[in-house]
């Protein structure tokens, strides 16, 4: 169950918005709509179902390396996907961000950019200093 403050109830009292005290013990989508049985006995039928289940991203290897955290315990990274501890790159739902599949991938064809040129940068450095 949310834990609700009571300034959320009166948020959603105000909109309208019903919010059932009980956990859910099953659904049945046997008839034309989906129908909620909750723990308390009650039942309740909808239209639809968004299940809203939040994630928690795994940050251990990130915490290992030394890596700089937010607040809520993702990677903060750069414009370029950078996080603080150079060379290592961050993407995806460990970073800040909307949690979406494209924005996953937005992130990696950034962080994948800036490999590159990190380590085209980081080549040349090699070859002028080997050449002096
Ligand atoms: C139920 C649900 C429904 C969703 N529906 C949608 C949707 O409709 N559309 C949408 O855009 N997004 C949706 N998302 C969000 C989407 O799944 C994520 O935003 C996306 O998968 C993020 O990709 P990612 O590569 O960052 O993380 P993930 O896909 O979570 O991949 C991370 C991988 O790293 C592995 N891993 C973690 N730690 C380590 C470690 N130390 N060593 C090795 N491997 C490790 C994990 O096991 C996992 O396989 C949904 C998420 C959930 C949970």
């Amino acid at each position: 169950m949310v834990d609700l403050s009571e300034d959320d109830r009166k948020e959603l009292d105000a909109a309208g918005i019903a919010v059932a005290s009980s956990p859910l013990d099953r659904l049945d989508f046997s008839e034309d709509r989906a129908r909620l049985h909750l723990v308390d006995g009650t039942v309740l039928d909808v239209d639809t179902i968004y299940p809203a289940l939040g994630s928690d991203s795994n940050n251990a290897l990130a915490r290992q390396l030394g890596v700089n955290l937010s607040d809520d315990s993702c990677i903060i990274v750069d414009a370029h996907q950078r996080a603080s501890v150079s060379g290592i790159y961050a993407a995806g739902d460990i970073v800040m961000s909307l949690d979406q599949i494209s924005v996953a991938m937005g992130h990696a064809a950034i962080a994948a950019t800036a490999l590159h040129n990190d380590l085209r940068r980081r080549d040349g450095e090699t070859i002028t200093r080997k050449a002096s």
